[in-house]
């Protein structure tokens, strides 16, 4: 008899997702939480009356995608309130103007050019097994239609934005998934409460479906005897038995750390150690006396060829003009800022190593680009806070990934790396296994998958 039928390590959103639907299931489960709120890479903090978001987040499908499937897994879809990037919709910024692409691509690009990239936008739409694509990369795929460099670097700016890596190392696949997904389901938005609401809702579920919640402790081993999970040791010294662990705490983590290379086959070893992660970021939170602007997400792109501007980055050098994913939070919902006032966060992709040697560079060159987005935004700052590559590592592990696993030609769709681990009872979910879409969709698709595969076992070891 097991302390737990299931135990859940780490509750980023994959964890306090799959922790939530297993409970509603009638699972006993137990979700431990090292640090003291939940999250992981989403979640938020309070400074001086505003809610701020460690990332920048913008959600893709919003109630209608797999954050909202959870939800409604657990009957509790009115949990979470969202609000939509409506009036106004999102902008780009180029070239000191704020346009509407791809439509404003129009007057960019040549007439046969935006011909091919119209004919792409339809096929996107109506290819019905993606997966055919997910070993080919984006910039492949897109080489079929144009080499116009201003439609390559829009395509990669948006695949960098979703992926956090570049275009060229992309699954056509993959990026064919999500942009339909979006397209259909226009609903790309934002939480009431900031980021840290979704996970909250999640791990609500958990507690009252009978599960019960540790945050502010950590799981120091995963116990493996003779091939099978036996229960998690926590940094307390505690032991608690289950018969399933779901690990949310990365893959390399578990493998290497959690469980011990001993347990896993070398051949599964080196398969772990081969995989890439996607990039890092850092981010600005900008904390102003009086609002700035009325968008409620911008993106910032400069027009150049990709592989180039990787390359420039790689060897050192920081772009005068920084591209920026910009989220003002409390234009969603006000109460995330102090009454007249406004939080604007911005944040862009980056090597970890290019922003360690060049962070006062990387971060000025941002704020000169809000300033430029924005201007007379500097003379409203009430306070800045930055979150690094160093940041990102505290919350979502050692490689300070944006989204995990990266979506690239090799890692994506079918070629991702399983949920079920090669040990009877252990699991992995969020951005490190399984599931397809956008960094927080997912880890919570990550999530749905898993529970479906560990209520299929239940089910059958009942016979
Ligand atoms: C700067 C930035 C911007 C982003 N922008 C977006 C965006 O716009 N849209 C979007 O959808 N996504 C975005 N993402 C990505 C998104 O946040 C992640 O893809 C997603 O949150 C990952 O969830 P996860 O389930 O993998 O869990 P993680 O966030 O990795 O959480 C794992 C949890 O496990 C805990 N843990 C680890 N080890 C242990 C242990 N031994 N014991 C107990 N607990 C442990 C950690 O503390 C953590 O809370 C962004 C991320 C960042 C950093």
């Amino acid at each position: 008899m097991y302390d737990y039928d299931v135990v859940v390590v780490g509750g980023g959103i994959g964890g306090t997702a799959i922790g939530g639907i297993l409970a509603f299931n009638g699972l006993k489960t137990l979700l431990v939480e090292k640090n003291e709120v939940v999250g992981g890479r989403c979640t938020s903090y309070e400074r001086e009356g505003f809610r701020v978001d460690v990332g920048v987040h913008t959600f893709g499908r919003s109630g209608k995608g797999p954050l909202g499937a959870v939800l409604r897994m657990m009957h509790m879809e009115d949990a979470v309130e969202w609000v939509l990037a409506r009036n106004p919709g999102p902008a780009q910024f180029y070239g000191g103007k704020f346009w509407k692409f791809p439509r404003e691509l129009e007057k960019l690009v040549p007439d046969s050019d935006y011909r091919e990239l119209i004919k792409l936008l339809g096929d996107l739409m109506r290819i019905e097994d993606t997966h055919k694509l997910d070993s080919v990369s984006l910039k492949y795929w897109l080489s079929q239609y144009t080499d116009n460099v201003l439609v390559h670097s829009f395509f990669n700016g948006i695949c960098t934005m979703y992926f956090v890596v570049p275009y060229h190392e992309a699954s056509a696949g993959e990026f064919v998934r999500c942009m339909s997904s979006l397209a259909k389901d226009m609903s790309t938005g934002y939480p009431k409460g900031g980021c840290i609401s979704i996970p909250q809702a999640y791990t609500w579920g958990i507690t009252k479906f009978g599960g019960d919640v540790k945050t502010g402790i950590s799981a120091q081993k995963i116990v493996v005897e003779e091939g099978r999970v036996q229960g998690v040791e926590l940094e307390s010294g505690e032991f608690v038995s289950s018969g399933m662990v779901v690990s949310n705490a990365g893959i390399r983590e578990t493998v290497n750390n959690l469980v011990g290379r001993k347990h896993f086959e070398r051949e599964y070893l080196d398969y772990v150690e081969g995989l890439k992660y996607s990039m890092s970021a850092f981010t600005v939170k900008l904390a102003l006396g009086k609002p700035v602007t009325h968008y409620k997400i911008v993106n910032s792109m400069t027009f150049e060829d990709p592989e180039e501007k990787f390359r420039a980055i790689a060897e050192g050098k920081v772009p005068e003009e920084v591209d920026l994913m910009v989220i003002v939070p409390s234009n969603y919902d006000p109460s995330l800022a102090p009454q007249g006032k406004q939080l604007i966060i911005a944040g862009t992709a980056v090597p970890r190593e290019s922003f360690d040697k060049n962070r006062e560079k990387w971060i000025n060159n941002a704020m000169e680009n809000l300033e430029r987005m924005f201007p007379g935004l500097s003379k409203s700052l009430l306070w800045r806070d930055i979150t690094t590559p160093k940041d990102i590592e505290l919350l979502g592990g050692k490689e300070a990934t944006v989204v995990g696993i990266a979506q690239t030609s090799e890692q994506s769709g079918v070629n991702r790396p399983k949920s079920a681990l090669p040990i009877e009872g252990l699991y992995l979910v969020g951005g490190d296994a399984g599931g397809w879409g956008i960094g927080t969709e997912m880890a919570a698709e990550s999530a749905i998958n898993c529970s479906e595969i560990i209520l299929r076992e239940v089910k059958k070891a009942k016979g």
